[in-house]
């Protein structure tokens, strides 16, 4: 750090910089996110009707690329060989605070927003069904507050904004974190839409590996002659098999599921070449590890049982998520300045109709911030997770969606585009701003959290190392012949409805 970046003197006493200077800096920061508020719906609702499946947010990335420019950011496109990914950087200097955010959106979640029955744009076609639309708004948001605040206050630090794709996948972060784009962050900071404005510390997600099996094997006319076909949808199904039979003696944190994307084309034609996609989960690194060593052996059996050949792709591979508390009671003190949105009756009601149709109690919007709490782990899965392992962590939930409501179910994609999305997304903006000026401003926080990081790598024994092995390419044809199908369906909602905020 070069001295004249530091805080000055007069601002820094024993106790960090006075409360006054980071009070006005994170005023001027709120005003900026409220100044802007149309923009940053815009930019959540734009994303929410282009509806690009994980890998083909082309035209997400291009807008919000865009919009980042325009507020005058740095943006490197491409990172890691993600065509839809990007690095957009403001300011100089330590410390460097990271964001990352997904956007992409779920196959068949296509939902109309604001209408409580299930009511496709376009027939089929993906949607934001868990409302991954409004996380890059929220970027967007801080991005003009932090911005502003570095300005006027002549913050010293540099902001990280990560334009992750493929979240769905499991795929983009764990990448960017093997080729180096975090080192020399101090702390890194997720937010993702829910229910609630909140954060936890803790373990609280599973590790992955998502591996393709592909089988290839021989033709042959099923009726006159099987005897000369080696089937490839056999191996497949003798892997399935095996692995659920292993299941018993699998220890009960894995989590392991399959699908069967080729298994031939029609009866009489024994099957040449069969895939099956699986997703290996456990609740460490080294767990999924040793999952994947077994489904290997697992795949060379279904070979010689049935003469078939094979090939191993990995997709993608991640560590849990675990997340700081010194960095979650900063952002907790910045969720408790801010306070939930104020809801109006109408966003009252529509949550109250979505609550009734779904079967569950009608209690509305949450009106009340959620208490800091330890994360309980979950079976789920986030391509964070190598983030967390690498430098401190927190995740800050935002109040844009509807309690009650599943993820990736298509009832979750009625809010993401409403008024209560674009409060949510201010919301939780604010927040995020304020986090970054508290960690900019004190650096005892990044102290405490570092320091914390460090106690709890050595008292689990635990050194990082990528799961995803080294020479793995992103997987750029992911979801590309889907999204095709829908790309000019979709085309004629593009903002079409106009944006309300109120
Ligand atoms: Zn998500």
């Amino acid at each position: 750090m070069k001295k004249k970046d530091r805080p000055s003197a007069v601002d820094s006493g024993p106790c960090g910089p006075s409360v006054d200077r980071r009070m006005s800096a994170k005023n001027t920061a709120f005003r900026a996110v409220e100044r802007n508020g149309e923009a940053i719906a815009k930019v959540g609702d734009s994303i929410f009707y282009f509806a690009e499946l994980g890998m083909q947010e082309i035209e997400t990335s291009r807008l919000l690329v865009g919009v980042l420019r325009d507020i005058g950011y740095r943006v490197e496109e491409g990172i890691s060989g993600f065509p839809t990914g990007f690095l957009a950087s403001y300011g100089s200097g330590h410390p460097v605070i990271a964001v990352h955010v997904e956007y992409d959106a779920l196959p068949s979640g296509s939902q109309t927003p604001g209408v409580v029955e299930r009511r496709e744009l376009a027939p089929g076609a993906p949607g934001h069904a868990e409302g991954h639309n409004t996380n890059p708004a929220v970027m967007v948001g801080a991005a003009y507050g932090i911005k502003e605040a570095i300005d006027r206050h002549r913050l010293s630090g540099t902001v990280k904004l990560f334009g992750s794709p493929a979240e769905e996948q499991l795929v983009s972060r764990s990448f960017f974190v093997r080729d180096g784009h975090f080192e020399g962050v101090d702390a890194a900071l997720h937010v993702h839409i829910g229910d609630e404005l909140s954060v936890v510390h803790g373990i609280r997600s599973s590790a992955l590996i998502s591996v393709e099996y592909e089988f290839f094997g021989k033709t042959a006319h099923a009726g006159n002659n099987p005897w000369t076909g080696i089937s490839a949808a056999d191996a497949a199904k003798l892997m399935d098999i095996g692995w659920d039979v292993l299941r018993e003696h699998l220890p009960p944190t894995q989590r392991s599921h399959s699908v069967i994307k080729d298994g031939g084309v029609q009866p009489n034609v024994v099957p040449d070449y069969a895939r099956i996609w699986w997703y290996f989960r456990e609740a460490s690194a080294k767990g999924a590890a040793d999952l994947f060593r077994r489904a290997r052996k697992m795949a060379r059996g279904a070979c010689l049982m049935t003469g078939a050949t094979h090939r191993e792709t990995v997709v993608a591979a991640c560590w849990p998520n675990w997340d700081n508390r010194i960095l979650a009671e900063v952002v907790q003190a910045n969720i408790e300045l801010v306070g939930m949105p104020r809801w109006s009756e109408e966003d009252q009601a529509l949550a109250r109709r979505v609550q009734k149709a779904a079967g569950l109690r009608e209690t509305g919007l949450r009106t009340e911030v959620t208490p800091l709490m330890q994360a309980r782990q979950a079976g789920g899965s986030c391509d964070s997770g190598d983030i967390t392992y690498v430098v401190p962590h927190a995740r800050i939930i935002f109040p844009a969606n509807i309690a009650g409501t599943e993820a990736h179910h298509w009832s979750a994609g009625i809010a993401p585009a409403t008024p209560i999305a674009h409060k949510g997304e201010v919301t939780g903006a604010k927040v995020l701003a304020g986090s970054m000026i508290d960690l900019m401003l004190e650096p005892r926080h990044l102290v405490g959290a570092k320091a914390l990081f460090d106690k709890g790598l050595a008292e689990a024994g635990i050194t990082y190392a990528p799961l995803l092995p080294p020479k793995t390419k992103p997987p750029v044809k992911l979801n590309r012949e889907e999204m095709a199908k829908y790309r000019d369906r979709l085309k004629k909602h593009y903002l079409n409805a106009p944006i309300r905020f109120k």
